[in-house]
């Protein structure tokens, strides 16, 4: 028994409703609608009273489009039509709309292979399209912006670690403009002394991810000029987390370097100006003040002894910033030596005794501690600690400086009774220049480069420095060194 109830044409109506996608038939040349379904109805936004109506009656507004003469072609060639993501406008609820749909014009041959009709199926695809034109207006805007900021962009491929630079950044490597550089050449324009670091952080980007943040100079081969970079970039992932490339943005910062390289040797050589002239004041200090103890002028030896105290503050103001710019310019070098770092400690407690009368500094009693380090600038740090706790305690407090041995490491640290640290500071003052921001600082002088010196001498030595405390609550700071090698053993 035949269970099969629908004629050919009934079967296809069926198929043609229930599809979700647009999909029509026009008979003959005039294109006479034979079957629309639901969804393009929809699409065209003329109602559902299609049928017998002919395309071109049903949809004026193509008339000024492409698409009557391609149909009308199918109908004359027999060749399909498809089209990927083309532009539409029709007119929907009386308003010109634009879409764009992936489409197929098919033509429709009876047994003599002569065309009668068309099956037009379509899929909108207009979010999508809108969507990437959107992402492309977007990333041209920010292209846009990176490159009126002077700033140019480079990325690394993960896997074949290819190397893609904007015109920019070719320029800014010294490049020419039709050069398409390798990682390798352009990693080999760097100047020799910062390579290496760069080749690190970039290897270490890309196996740990994180952010990469360097300055360093290129040397252009043309002109044999140098020119500092500063260079940020990030490891991009796919949806599945695996890296896919490595980039980012660099600037070209000669002029900031040039001015801080020309601010540093101004501090450099007023710092060295000021150290004789101060020496000498010292010496005449102290050979008056000893005549005015001799002679029993109270006065006169106390006023002296004061200013020889003063003398001796300034004096380490003006280490520091000779310090500083010896940092900057990488010229700071240690002299490591054998040493008790328990007697250390004695020795600038007694000092700063001398310099602070204003508070009680006590050292605690410790065991002897030998170290290798270099003595004249851990004795340094322990000074730097304690004047900082004298500038940011009251008058008439304990300050505590101790020496022990903890997790295997020579361990000092200076504690006082003093103002405090807020936890956001706490994190910045080991940084160039950073004072915490509030009335009792502004009001006790500093400039912000103890604490930066103090952290890069005891990393120097590959220590660590630390600071515990609490706002009101008084401040502890630590420093520790590695202990000698034979007495780890
Ligand atoms: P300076 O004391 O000249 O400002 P430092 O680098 O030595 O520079 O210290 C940086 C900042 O750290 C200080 O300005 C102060 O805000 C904070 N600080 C340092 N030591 C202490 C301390 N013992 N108690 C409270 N704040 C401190």
């Amino acid at each position: 028994m035949n269970t099969f109830p629908l004629n050919e044409l009934e079967i296809l109506r069926a198929v043609v409703a229930g599809s979700p996608n647009p999909i029509g038939l026009y008979a003959g040349r005039e294109m006479r609608i034979m079957l629309a379904n639901k969804a393009i109805a929809k699409a065209w936004g003329k109602g559902d009273d299609l049928v017998g109506k002919t395309f071109y009656e049903v949809l004026p507004e193509l008339e000024s489009q492409p698409f009557y003469k391609i149909l009308d072609d199918v109908f004359t060639s027999g060749v399909p039509y498809h089209a990927k993501e083309d532009r539409v406008d029709l007119v929907i609820d009386g308003e010109m709309q634009t879409f764009y749909y992936n489409f197929t014009y098919q033509p429709l041959k009876n047994e003599e292979g002569k065309v009668w009709g068309v099956l037009n199926t379509a899929t909108n695809v207009t979010e999508q399209v809108v969507a990437r034109h959107q992402r492309a207006n977007l990333q041209e805007g920010l292209r846009l912006a990176v490159e009126s900021a002077g700033l140019g962009t480079w990325s690394i491929d993960a896997v074949s670690r290819k190397s893609t630079l904007s015109e920019t950044t070719r320029h800014m490597f010294g490049f020419e403009e039709h050069d398409h550089p390798t990682l390798e050449s352009s990693l080999m324009r760097i100047a020799p002394d910062y390579r290496e670091e760069v080749i690190n952080i970039i290897n270490d980007a890309f196996e740990k991810g994180g952010r990469y943040d360097m300055e360093f100079p290129v040397i252009d081969e043309r002109t044999g000029k140098q020119r500092w970079l500063h260079s940020i970039g990030k490891q991009y992932h796919d949806t599945e987390g695996r890296p896919t490339r490595f980039s980012g943005i660099v600037m070209d910062i000669t002029d900031k370097k040039q001015e801080e390289i020309r601010k540093n040797d101004f501090i450099a050589m007023v710092s060295h100006e000021l150290k004789t002239p101060l020496t000498s004041i010292k010496s005449y200090i102290q050979i008056s003040l000893l005549k005015a103890q001799k002679n029993g002028e109270d006065f006169i030896a106390n006023a002296l002894g004061k200013a020889d105290q003063q003398i001796v503050k300034m004096t380490k103001m003006i280490r520091g910033f000779l310090d500083l710019s010896k940092l900057e310019t990488g010229k700071i070098t240690l002299s490591p030596e054998s040493f008790d770092l328990c007697e250390l400690v004695n020795e600038v407690v007694n000092d700063a005794r001398f310099v602070n009368q204003s508070h009680f500094i006590e050292a605690e009693s410790c065991t002897p501690l030998p170290i290798v380090a270099d003595k004249n600038k851990i004795a340094q740090v322990i000074d730097n600690l304690i004047s900082n706790a004298v500038k940011y305690s009251p008058k008439e407090t304990e300050i505590k400086v101790a020496c022990n041995v903890y997790d295997g490491m020579a361990h000092v640290y200076v504690a006082d009774q003093g103002i405090g640290i807020k936890p956001v500071d706490q994190s910045r003052l080991f940084d160039r220049f950073y004072r915490a921001d509030n009335d009792i600082i502004k009001n006790v002088a500093g400039f912000g480069i103890g604490l930066y010196i103090s952290a890069e001498i005891v990393h120097l030595h590959q220590g660590q420095i630390w600071v515990q405390s609490e706002e009101l609550a008084g401040s502890v700071f630590h420093f520790s060194l590695p202990l000698p090698q034979d007495s780890v053993n």
